[in-house]
């Protein structure tokens, strides 16, 4: 199976404002990562962090983030107020179903509340992110290729989808492909204030139907994916995560020590962190390269540290009063920056004009 990342950036005419788009693809591995001791820490998307190379903290200032703002993807506003909201294609169960080699293959109820599940890993003791399953009110959709506006986001704020290599290239050889969209605006934070960086606008994770899963975690299938992990590892990357395990060079942690849990600042989240080369064996968003495919429905310490950089909370966490003092400004953000944007989206004749890109494949057994 493979894994891959990849990521392309254009400037637009001005040279000024920026649109990206991210992709990361992956299968989930439970990767044995023997470099000896370990130090823990997570890895944020490499994407954003292409501007000082010899200087990977001060990357962590433009990382992407989901806005805490209030409203809902039915206003057009996209941000974790009212939970992430996600829609799941309508032939997501009948396409992924013949895929599970289980004897007994789970039902479209069973996948439903596992996709639940999953996404729910990301938001344990976190006041303000939460996943709502939105199918019923709105249809998963990608953005249509060559639409000039692709940031403006489509469908919900995450779509799930199970498609063809032929029908979405980017999953060539590939278990699964999550990408998103973001504007080059500053997020807001849990505490109402801008926090440094971008803000997704919308993010999908797409399915291979040329893979194969597994459901039961206490009879893992080799050569398959088990459903549940492999969608809380995208889900990471959704959120801004990448592979702590593919680039220790920019792996942070806030100390030495192993396994305790990162003490981020909720005011400050870059303040206490600092690089380390040791990555954290148990982190969910370790890739797959080559090794042992597994299960692996918990988040690591480092994971949930990852998660609270990008989400930062602090003691008197955040209510939904806060939630309301948002800036209204940020309600139109729909319709404001956009415009002057340039898009790329990943087809070969514009990546070819890209001023910047990568691309990177990981191949694995099975
Ligand atoms: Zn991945």
């Amino acid at each position: 199976m493979v894994d891959r990342q990849e990521r392309q950036m254009l400037d637009n005419q001005s040279g000024r404002n920026r649109s990206f788009r991210v992709g990361l693809c992956c299968i989930l591995a439970l990767i044995f990562w023997l470099w000896g001791a370990v130090a823990y820490g997570f890895v944020i998307d490499e994407t954003l962090t292409n501007n000082t190379p010899n200087n990977p903290a001060d990357d962590l200032q433009d990382v992407a983030r989901w806005s805490n703002v209030p409203g809902s993807v039915a206003s057009n506003i996209r941000g974790l107020g009212e939970g992430l909201e996600y829609a799941i294609a309508p032939d997501f169960c009948s396409r992924i179903i013949p895929l599970f080699a289980d004897t007994k293959p789970p039902t479209c109820d069973q996948i439903q509340t596992s996709i639940q599940t999953a996404m729910a890993h990301w938001g344990q003791d976190h006041p303000s992110l939460t996943f709502k399953n939105v199918t019923s009110q709105r249809s998963a959709q990608l953005p249509p290729q060559g639409d000039p506006e692709p940031w403006r986001g489509f469908g919900a704020e995450i779509d799930l989808f199970v498609l063809s290599p032929q029908d979405y290239p980017f999953l060539a050889d590939f278990g699964a492909y999550t990408s998103f969209w973001y504007l080059n605006e500053n997020p807001i934070g849990l505490q109402g204030r801008p926090l440094p960086g971008k803000t997704i606008t919308s993010a999908d994770i797409v399915f291979s139907n040329q893979a194969c899963y597994f459901w039961d975690p206490r009879k893992p299938i080799q050569g398959c994916n088990h459903f549940e992990s492999l969608l809380a590892h995208e889900v990471g990357h959704a959120l801004s995560l990448d592979h702590p395990n593919e680039f220790p060079q920019r792996n942070f942690d806030t100390d030495n020590r192993l396994g305790n849990v990162m003490s981020i600042d909720c005011q400050n989240p870059t303040k206490s962190l600092k690089l380390s080369t040791r990555i954290d064996p148990q982190a969910i968003m370790n890739s797959s390269l080559g090794q042992s495919l597994g299960t692996q429905t918990q988040l690591s310490v480092d994971d949930l540290g990852g998660r609270n950089f990008l989400y930062p909370i602090c003691q008197a966490r955040a209510t939904a009063k806060q939630l309301s003092q948002r800036p209204p400004s940020w309600q139109l953000f729909g319709v404001l920056l956009l415009g002057s944007f340039t898009i790329v989206f990943g087809t070969t004749t514009l990546m070819q004009q890209g001023d910047k890109r990568r691309r990177r494949r990981y191949k694995s057994g099975g």
